[in-house]
C-alpha cells in the first residue's frame, strides 16, 4: 500500500474533519515563566489543577527513544481498547464497511465492531491456531478496512507465523492491525521495524501486561505519520490524564525493572508448565509466548468451579471456538503459582 492510499481508506468525514483545538494545543511553551489564563483552570495548586499535555510529549519521547521510532508515529490511548476504538471510528463507515477477525481471539474486536455498527467477518484460526491466509484474502472486499492479528494471541498464547503475517501485509487491502499486548513476553520480534516498509501496518501495545500498569490505562499505537495524524484528529483532547502520564513516565525511566519482572514471570511459566504436566486431568498444555498458559482439561466448568472453591480464579475459555474445555491460567507470583499447583493436585 502506498502512503496516499491510506488517506483514501479513512472515512470521508474524518479525512475532512477540522479537529477541536484545546488551550494546551494552542500554547505549549512551558519553558518561559508564563501566566496561564487561557484554560479556565483553578490557579491554586493541587498538583493536578492544570490540564494534562494533550500530546503527552514526555511519555512519547521516552517511548520513541526506547523503541527507536519518531514520536510522530506514536499515539497513546486510554488503554489499547481506546486505540482500537479510534481505528474503527477513523476508518470504518457504520453499516457500510467491514473488519476481519480471527477467533479464538481477544473479544474486544468484535464488541467494538458491534458498537460501531461494523460487520465483523470471522475466519477461524486453523487447528494449530494459525491464520488461514487464503480464506482471509478470499473473504475480503473493497469495504474491508481492518484486519486484526493478535500475536501473541489471546487466549491461545502462540505467535503467528512470520510468513503468514507478511503475506497478509502484502495482500490485504485495508489496515493490518497487529495487537502486541504480550510481545514483551515473546521470543519473537515486534513488527515495529516493519513500519517503514508497510504503510498499512498498525501495531498496538499496552502498559497493562508486562509493564504492570493495568490500573493507569495506557495503550500505545504505532503507525505511519499519516495514520497517527488521522487518529489524533478524533481522539478526545485530554485522553491521557496527568497521573497516568506521570506514572507511565516513571515506569519507563526504570525500564530495567520491567525486564527483570518479565524474566521472573517467564521462569515461573516454565516451572508451572512442568508441574501442570503431572496433573492427570490436564490433557494438553498449549505452547505460550505470553504470560498465561492455555490448558485443555477433561471438564472445564467442573475444574473451574473446583478451583474457585479454593479461592483461585482462572478464565474458562470453553465458549470460544477451537477452545472447548480450556482454561487460561495467568502466571502469578511464585507463591500464587504454588497455590495454583497445590489446588490442582488437591482436586485429584
Ligand atoms: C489485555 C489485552 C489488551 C490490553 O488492553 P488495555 O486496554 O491496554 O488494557 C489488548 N489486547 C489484548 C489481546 C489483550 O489481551
Amino acid at each position: 500500500m502506498k502512503k496516499n492510499e491510506v488517506h483514501n481508506l479513512a472515512r470521508t468525514s474524518i479525512a475532512q474533519l477540522q479537529p477541536y483545538s484545546s488551550a494546551r494545543d494552542e500554547f505549549t511553551d512551558f519553558e518561559l515563566d508564563m501566566v496561564f489564563l487561557d484554560a479556565n483552570e483553578n490557579p491554586f495548586s493541587t498538583d493536578v489543577n492544570r490540564y494534562p499535555d494533550p500530546q503527552q510529549r514526555d511519555v512519547k519521547s521516552l517511548l520513541a527513544a526506547q523503541k527507536g521510532i519518531t514520536a510522530s508515529k506514536i499515539l497513546l490511548g486510554n488503554g489499547s481498547d481506546e486505540v482500537l476504538d479510534l481505528l474503527f471510528r477513523a476508518f470504518c463507515e457504520p453499516n457500510v464497511d467491514n473488519v476481519i477477525t480471527l477467533p479464538p481471539t481477544y473479544g474486544m474486536y468484535k464488541v467494538l465492531a458491534d458498537i460501531n455498527a461494523i460487520e465483523n467477518r470471522e475466519v477461524l484460526l486453523s487447528t494449530n491456531f494459525e491464520p488461514k491466509v487464503l480464506e482471509i484474502l478470499k473473504i475480503q472486499d473493497e469495504k474491508s478496512k481492518l484486519l486484526f492479528l493478535c500475536s501473541p494471541n489471546n487466549p491461545t498464547g502462540n505467535t503467528f507465523s512470520e510468513a503468514s503475517i507478511l503475506r497478509l501485509l502484502e495482500e490485504f487491502n485495508g489496515l493490518v492491525v497487529i495487537d502486541e499486548a504480550y510481545i514483551d513476553f515473546s521470543e519473537t520480534d515486534s513488527w515495529l521495524n516493519k513500519l517503514k516498509k508497510y504503510h498499512n501496518l498498525v501495531i498496538t501495545q499496552t502498559l497493562s501486561k508486562a509493564y504492570g500498569m493495568a490500573g493507569i490505562r495506557l495503550g500505545i499505537c504505532y503507525a505511519s505519520e499519516e495514520i497517527i495524524a488521522l487518529l489524533n484528529k478524533i481522539k478526545p483532547p485530554y485522553n491521557i490524564n496527568e497521573l497516568t502520564q506521570q506514572r507511565a513516565f516513571e515506569r519507563l525511566v526504570n525500564i530495567e525493572d520491567v525486564s527483570n519482572e518479565v524474566e521472573h514471570i517467564l521462569e515461573e511459566k516454565t516451572s508451572v508448565s512442568k508441574q501442570l504436566l503431572e496433573i492427570p486431568f490436564i490433557e494438553k498444555i498449549y505452547p505460550s509466548e505470553a504470560n498465561f498458559i492455555l490448558v485443555k482439561v477433561d471438564d472445564a466448568t467442573k475444574r473451574y468451579t473446583q478451583l474457585l472453591k479454593q479461592g483461585i480464579v482462572v478464565r474458562n475459555r470453553s465458549n470460544q471456538p477451537l477452545c472447548e474445555n480450556t482454561l487460561r491460567l495467568t502466571i502469578g507470583t511464585s507463591a500464587e503459582n504454588k497455590k495454583l499447583i497445590k489446588s490442582l493436585q488437591k482436586i485429584i
